[in-house]
């Protein structure tokens, strides 16, 4: 398989991620479900003794059955409950599904567009991790198997929301940090729209963090960061960006929305919303003002 991997015996395989080149996490593999070479990145998906079924992008993780709620609840609720009305709502990458689902729990919801560059992520999770994949189907869901970069720069359509799901700053979601791209999401966003966007980690990414914003910064006067904790993300602590054309995700967040909506959640909620753009002090003095 192409999951880095250590084996001691038949019983005791590992599949290992690399940070950098000074760490490690392992997961103990259970069985290994898929592997192959796409013709964007290498995919692997193994179930595993303590976090369910993982998937590996380029032998990173991208989620596992045990901890993706937290991730897919931050990056989806977090804006759904600042806009007033999201009805248009568009997912650049996000290829297992689980962004989509928390988009389409929201009954004001008409049309989520979802451009994921790599049918294959698509293909394997609508098979085998059918714990995110399981909107698929949803006719409100147009999914487009298309690079996201391109798809920015051609749509004519206006979007109250857009969420940018990616990979890292490697491969093809280079540009999609990029200010190019930046420009193409303010043409695209309504004007009581908002863009959020995978920030990386302000543990080992710290240069990554202050790129992304100042890329932002050259589109958007109205820019933010928040925190969540993952799991099986490297460092644990782990950001979205935020970008307006006008809205406070801290002041125009309307808490009665939540009870209003019937939606329940095992991560996100009022306080959670709140205390996640409390950033540490390490993290802000990287950042500047922003
Ligand atoms: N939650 C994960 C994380 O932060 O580690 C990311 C989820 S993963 C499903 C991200 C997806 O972005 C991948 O399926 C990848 O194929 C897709 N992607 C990367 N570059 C892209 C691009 N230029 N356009 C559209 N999708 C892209």
């Amino acid at each position: 398989m192409d999951v880095n991997t250590s084996t001691q015996s038949e019983l005791d395989l590992w599949a290992e991620e690399f940070i950098g080149d000074f760490a490690s996490q392992r997961y103990r593999v259970i069985e290994t479900l898929h592997v192959s070479q796409t013709k964007f990145q290498k995919l692997s998906l193994v179930k595993t003794a303590g976090h369910g079924k993982v998937l590996f992008l380029d032998g990173l993780v991208m989620c596992s059955e045990r901890d993706e709620f937290v991730y897919h609840d931050m990056i989806a609720h977090v804006p759904m409950f600042v806009h007033p009305n999201p009805k248009r709502v568009l997912v650049i990458g996000g290829g297992d599904g689980g962004t989509a689902r928390e988009v389409l729990r929201h009954q004001g919801v008409d049309r989520c567009v979802m451009v994921e560059i790599d049918g294959e992520v698509v293909d394997v999770c609508r098979e085998h991790f059918k714990q995110t994949s399981c909107s698929f189907d949803d006719p409100r869901l147009e999914l487009r198997i298309e690079d996201g970069v391109k798809f920015m720069a051609e749509t004519q359509e206006t979007f109250d929301l857009i969420l940018v799901d990616s990979t890292d700053p490697i491969g093809p979601a280079t540009p999609l940090f990029g200010e190019a791209f930046y420009n193409n999401v303010k043409r695209v966003l309504a004007d009581d729209g908002m863009v959020v966007a995978q920030g990386e980690t302000p543990f080992y990414e710290e240069e990554a963090q202050r790129l992304i914003l100042q890329n932002l910064a050259k589109s958007f006067d109205n820019r933010y960061m928040y925190n969540y904790n993952n799991l099986c993300y490297p460092g644990g602590l782990w950001s979205f960006v935020v970008a307006t054309k006008g809205l406070c995700p801290m002041g125009d967040f309307d808490e009665a929305r939540i009870a209003a909506s019937g939606l329940t959640f095992d991560y996100y909620n009022a306080e959670v919303h709140r205390a996640a753009f409390a950033l540490p002090q390490f993290q802000r003095n990287n950042l500047g003002d922003l």
